[in-house]
């Protein structure tokens, strides 16, 4: 300890007690060292002024040693990867550190061996700890909601994965981490006690309204009543709807789509195979080791109503009605589907045409998702383009996206008709400022990666800086907003990590 503050903490999570969890210290890393840390997260959290990055963060944040007041834990989920149920799993390689004061949870990952690590080493190699510090600050950015990181901290000891790699350890913090898979947990259990200490935890830390109960319809439009677990799965049905409505607009696949990598509080949480997509290519499928699909981009949304059902169906004990726990479930969809409107239609520079011409948004937006997708057109860049296009009223530079240039002047044509419906033209501003400039593409996290391992950490925090901002042109790294190199696609991106 050098002296220094340290922060103060209170009981969270770990007041629910042994059922969901299990004590323990990190196993320590080698001659660790700092990657990157967020100035900004660690006032978020309500670290003290100067903790970051003082020697005693560096060995607190690596696993080295236990802050005072913090007590360590591991806690216990289960849940349905690639469709099957997979029984228990848990934190198998991450140890909570407790709540901060100011509500924010935090978490080790990479820390080492828990209760819940069946075959694994409790390790993260830096390659993917540098994507998921990166991603998470950068989806913060993009006003997507996530999981946040505040510090990478790495050392030498050696990781076995397809090579041999090193380890690093990423913070993360979070209001809450709690996943789908702790309700599925109890629920396959028939512990009805624990599961609904759980939902009661949830409700009255994050979702205190949930209290006054649900009322929604039926398929038929008959009006039904259910209580504050029904108003639980209905709120966190509207908040994955609004998650997965960002994913789908930014062009993010996530990639791990499993019930035990759902937030209940509808953030990205654990990156792991993820990608921002380069061409437009709906069934894009950015894990390597999803070889049936079932997380490709377009399926996302489907996959995460297929996700709330496991969910409603492990809360349908506290529910106690099948009929109120699908209407709930239901709502999900149209919450959806009105969320990406609302979206695209920002990103086209006409926030409410989705409400005021809504045929003629969705035909446009529909139109358009066809024609990126035809010609495999970079999805980032194309709106980066439309928007500068917005602002100097010239459409060459969009245009010359296209192979096919007569179908964008048709879709532009489409474009211009819903604007002049509209009695307004796209708001070049609020585009610039919905369209990023920058995404964290595959290549360029590569290239930061590349240069960590071989000791060099200052692309992986210029990245960081210039991801902080990405709706800003960066003109001193102009490269990172360009098109993917040759090399791109043969990265290859396991869950392995
Ligand atoms: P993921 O696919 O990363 O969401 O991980 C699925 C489950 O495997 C979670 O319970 C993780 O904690 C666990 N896990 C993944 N990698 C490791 C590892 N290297 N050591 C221990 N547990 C791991
Ligand atoms: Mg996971
Ligand atoms: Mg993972």
């Amino acid at each position: 300890p050098d002296g220094s503050p340290t922060p103060d903490w209170h009981t969270g999570f770990a007041a629910l007690g042994p059922a969901f969890l299990t004590h323990l210290p990190p196993t320590p890393l080698p001659a660790p060292a700092w990657v990157a840390h967020s100035e900004e997260v660690a006032q978020l959290v309500g670290l003290p002024p100067g903790f970051m990055p003082s020697e005693t963060a560096l060995q607190a944040f690596s696993g080295n040693t236990v802050l005072p007041g913090s007590q360590p834990y591991a806690s216990v989920y289960s849940g349905h990867q690639f469709g099957v149920w997979a029984g228990q799993l848990g934190d198998g390689r991450t140890l909570h550190l407790g709540e901060t004061t100011a509500g924010w949870e935090l978490q080790l990952k990479g820390a080492g061996r828990t209760p819940y690590s069946r075959g694994g080493d409790g390790r993260a190699v830096l390659r993917s700890s540098i994507r998921e510090f990166l991603c998470s600050e950068a989806m913060h950015a993009l006003g997507i909601p996530t999981t946040r990181a505040l510090c990478l901290t790495a050392s030498p000891a050696p990781v076995h994965r397809e090579t041999l790699e090193t380890a690093a350890v990423v913070t993360r913090a979070a209001p809450s981490f709690i996943r789908f898979g702790h309700f599925e947990h109890f629920a396959a259990r028939d512990m009805q006690t624990e599961l609904r200490a759980l939902a009661d935890y949830v409700i009255d830390r994050y979702d205190p309204d949930c209290r006054q109960g649900w009322s929604g319809q039926d398929a038929e439009g008959n009006t039904l009543h259910g209580n504050a677990y029904a108003a639980l799965l209905h709120a966190i049905g509207q908040r994955t709807a609004t998650l997965l409505a960002h994913w789908q607009a930014v062009g993010f696949c996530h990639g791990v789509m499993n019930t035990d990598n759902m937030s209940v509080l509808g953030l990205t949480i654990d990156y792991g195979p993820f990608q921002f997509l380069d061409g437009f290519d709906p069934g894009h499928i950015c894990n390597h080791s999803d070889h049936q699909g079932r997380y490709a981009f377009n399926k996302q949304p489907q996959i995460a109503y297929w996700n709330l059902f496991c969910l409603g169906q492990a809360l349908l004990p506290l529910i106690e009605d099948q009929d109120v726990t699908v209407a709930a479930l239901e709502a999900y969809r149209p919450a959806f589907s009105q969320a990406f409107r609302t979206l695209v239609c920002r990103k086209l520079g006409l926030p409410g045409a989705e409400l005021q011409h809504e045929a003629a948004a969705t035909a446009t937006i529909g139109q358009l998702l066809e024609l990126l997708a035809a010609q495999r057109v970079d999805h980032s860049i194309f709106w980066r383009r439309l928007s500068l296009s917005a602002q100097d009223g010239d459409p060459e530079r969009t245009r010359e996206l296209f192979l096919d240039t007569k179908a964008f002047d048709r879709w532009l044509l489409t474009y211009q008709e819903l604007s002049a419906q509209m009695g307004q033209a796209p708001d070049a501003n609020l585009m610039l400022n919905t369209n990023p400039a920058f995404v964290l593409r595959n290549h360029v996290g590569e290239l930061a990666i590349r240069a960590a391992q071989q000791g060099d950490f200052s692309v992986v925090q210029s990245l960081h800086q210039v991801l902080r901002t990405p709706f800003d042109d960066h003109p001193a790294h102009r490269a990172w907003a360009d098109f993917p190199p040759d090399w791109a696609s043969s990265i290859a991106i396991s869950c392995s990590s």
